[in-house]
């Protein structure tokens, strides 16, 4: 058999991983050494010379987009469809089970997804159902919780409140909250994934036919696997099958979102006899990128070490650029992709990374200044938009009477004279009765407990929702959302709105249709057509915001970074408080995490980094001073130009990096300082509180001190004036 065109354009280290023996395999690699590369040869691998069926073939990472990808590198590699083989995300996956064994998982056939903002306003209805206030409650922190249990697979039966009275009342929301979830028949994010391992984990039948079928699993990505993910591959693998993970402990960002980097090593343990690859050679990037990135990664501590290289020429350096403010910031970009492109090279081959969603307003204004066609991953995403939603909450309703988040969107908009009190006595009904607020509402029209006038209001809507489902009844796709928005009265009503702003979301509305008609379910279809599309909805926001084949720019987080690259790349908002974030730099772990985020990042380039950061920056409306991201200081110097003429930039501060565990920073200066302060010290400012030491700078009389305080935020102080108080 000719099996040449599996391993051409591999190495010899690929090669070995790509025709692994049938067994475990880890492969623990740096950025760019051809992870993901290995991981869909080896699919064709196994099905070309293993002879393992396409249906047995499960293969997962993390965002849509990656999938997508794996998917089509996959068909070309066997110049055949891939639809037998489950290839998505975890989520993605985990919905396509529950979509098939909605029996066993205990959900209604027509269960409802909902994304964090549903997620949010259910739980805000739960806590004032339990006369709880938000302000000491706050949502935030609560869904935190609850989303955190599930990520570890904890049900609030399990949970044990420690004598803790916080504790007792999270868990008493966290019971709740899981309640209204099953009256309206709806399941979140974290949800997903708890219950497809649950339904395996409670129906071995069950899990013996997926155990038969998916004999191979690979997971690309593997670092980022929380808890529950892990438990349900390695569920699903079990002793026999053939688990194939690809990884690098270096490139975990989703800490904060319960990933666990330990379940690589974790993953040795339960499978002892794993062969572990290592692949350090670089394809990706020029020597110049992968120095910055090597001595930047380096300042982390606990790694499992690898140094990448490349075969490859230097390149140019990393450029570096202190902008006067955002606005400049943004400019500045423009101006060199119009230089990018005014040499040849295309947009799309460029993108734009920053920290939060935030910081794409500016360069998204700047963009259409210019006329540079853009593209932003995640932030306002079609799908999230607020008119969208609405007519979304109308077509879930169409489908599942029971969703009750979708019931409290829509049921007075347009406006139809539905009250508050009427909506309290039919909320308190709902609770009552535990029951929908669908049912709640017939109920109460049907008792005559609500005055005449609003049980005309409300069942005028009940009608409207049973007429359209009858209506739509067989109908295309495309033609049952066409038909659900004009009959919900919705476009009328934003064309109320005046100006630009009523008009968008009209266009939104009707692009909604668009969207409809261009959409094909993916693989086997179990569900109907208008399920799978509102699914589609909530699971791959993004779509179908601009069109994806126009050249454009890309712009996007770090976080939807990863696993990509790009000829052209440009980090911008490097500056302290922003990136690393405000929230993580008091903390040694998170500090770390936000620097594993800066290595994601700097590594997505191919030939050209550019740095930049704004010496001052208005963002979320408030005017802030930074100073340069401290990652710019841990860059070899050689590596970096500045683009600014030197007179005007103030230099980056570089400062000695606290290492792990040798108990804090040595302070720059030494006996400057006060005695005792260190870099992470604990100090108490007369007026400003407490507060956590960031950076020293500067000696004698003229030092200064950064603290973080935990009222007042960052400050620069002067040493001598200060007053510190080390507590
Ligand atoms: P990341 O850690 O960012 O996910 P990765 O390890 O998954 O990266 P890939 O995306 O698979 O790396 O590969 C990086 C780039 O190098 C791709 O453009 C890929 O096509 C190319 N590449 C990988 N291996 C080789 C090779 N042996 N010869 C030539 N190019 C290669
Ligand atoms: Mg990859």
């Amino acid at each position: 058999m000719d099996v040449s065109h599996l391993l051409d354009g591999l190495n010899d280290a690929q090669r070995q991983a790509v025709g692994a023996p049938l067994g475990a395999a880890l492969i623990l690699a740096g950025a760019g050494s051809g992870k993901t590369r290995v991981l869909t040869h080896r699919v064709a691998w196994l099905i070309e010379v293993e002879g393992a069926s396409p249906s047995s073939i499960l293969a997962v990472t993390f965002t849509n987009k990656a999938a997508a990808e794996m998917r089509s590198r996959i068909e070309t590699l066997l110049a055949m469809p891939s639809g037998a083989m489950w290839i998505g995300t975890f989520h993605g996956l985990a919905h396509r089970l529950l979509r098939l064994h909605w029996r066993e998982a205990g959900l209604p056939q027509n269960f409802q997804i909902l994304d964090s903002e549903d997620q949010t306003r259910l739980l805000r209805k739960v806590l004032k159902a339990m006369d709880l206030d938000e302000a000491r409650w706050v949502p935030r922190e609560v869904l935190w919780f609850i989303n955190n249990q599930k990520d570890e697979g904890r049900r609030p039966g399990s949970l044990k409140d420690e004598g803790d009275p916080t504790r007792r009342e999270l868990i008493r929301i966290y019971t709740t909250y899981e309640d209204a979830c099953r009256r309206g028949g709806v399941v979140d994010f974290a949800e997903l994934l708890l219950r497809a391992y649950e339904v395996w984990r409670d129906h071995p039948e069950l899990l013996e036919h997926y155990r038969q079928r998916f004999r191979h699993v690979l997971v690309d990505e593997f670092q980022d696997t929380n808890s529950i993910q892990y438990r349900w591959l390695t569920l699903l693998a079990g002793r026999d099958g053939i688990p194939f993970v690809v990884g690098d402990d270096d490139q975990s960002i989703y800490r904060w979102r319960g990933a666990r980097v330990e379940n690589l090593q974790q993953f040795r343990r339960d499978y002892p006899g794993a062969v572990l690859y290592k692949l350090e050679q670089n394809y990706r990037s020029t020597g110049t990128i992968l120095k910055a990135a090597n001595a930047l990664i380096a300042h982390n501590g606990g790694r499992l070490g690898k140094t990448l290289w490349t075969s490859g020429g230097d390149g140019e350096r990393i450029k570096l650029y202190a902008a006067f403010n955002e606005r400049d910031e943004a400019d500045f970009v423009v101006n060199r992709i119009k230089e990018w492109v005014e040499r040849g090279g295309a947009r799309r081959e460029v993108a734009v990374l920053y920290r939060s969603n935030a910081q794409s307003r500016v360069f998204e204004e700047a963009f259409l200044n210019s006329r540079t066609p853009y593209r932003v991953y995640g932030g306002l995403r079609f799908f999230e938009r607020a008119e969208i939603k609405d007519a979304l909450a109308y077509l879930r309703l169409v489908a599942s009477r029971a969703d009750d988040s979708s019931f409290e969107r829509v049921v007075n908009l347009p406006a139809r004279g539905i009250g508050a009190k009427t909506l309290d006595t039919v909320r308190d009904a709902a609770r009552a009765g535990s029951t929908s607020l669908w049912a709640a509402a017939q109920a109460a029209i049907a008792g005559g407990t609500l005055p005449q006038r609003a049980a005309q209001a409300l069942g005028a809507f009940l009608d409207l929702v049973e007429r359209l489902a009858r209506e739509v009844a067989g109908l295309e796709l495309h033609e049952q959302v066409d038909h659900v928005i004009q009959g919900s009265g919705l476009i009328p009503h934003f064309e109320k709105e005046r100006g630009d702003k009523g008009e968008g979301r009209v266009e939104n509305l009707l692009e909604l249709v668009s969207a409809a008609r261009g959409f094909s379910p993916e693989g086997e279809s179990e569900m109907s057509p208008l399920d799978s599309f509102l699914a589609h909805a909530v699971l791959e926001s993004g779509e179908g915001q601009a069109d994806p084949y126009e050249d454009c720019v890309q712009m996007m987080t770090l976080h939807s970074a990863k696993g990509l690259e790009f000829p052209v790349v440009f980090l911008a908002g490097m500056e302290d408080g922003l990136f690393p974030h405000q929230r993580s730099i008091g903390d040694l772990a998170s500090l770390e995490e936000e620097r594993r985020l800066c290595y994601v990042g700097t590594t997505r380039a191919m030939r050209q980094l550019y740095i930049t950061y704004a010496e001052q920056r208005r963002l979320y409306g408030v005017d802030q001073y930074g100073m340069p991201s401290r990652f710019i200081a841990e860059l070899p110097p050689e590596v970096i130009e500045e683009v600014r003429p030197r007179l005007k930039v103030s230099r980056p501060v570089f400062t000695p990096r606290p290492r792990a565990g040798a108990g804090g920073g040595r302070v720059d200066g030494g006996e400057s300082a006060a005695p005792g302060m260190r870099m992470g010290s604990r100090v108490r400012h007369a007026k400003f509180g407490d507060g956590v030491v960031l950076n020293f700078e500067g000696n004698g009389p003229q030092a200064r001190v950064q603290v973080n305080f935990e009222r007042q935020g960052t400050k620069w102080l002067m040493l001598s004036y200060a007053n510190l108080q080390v507590v």
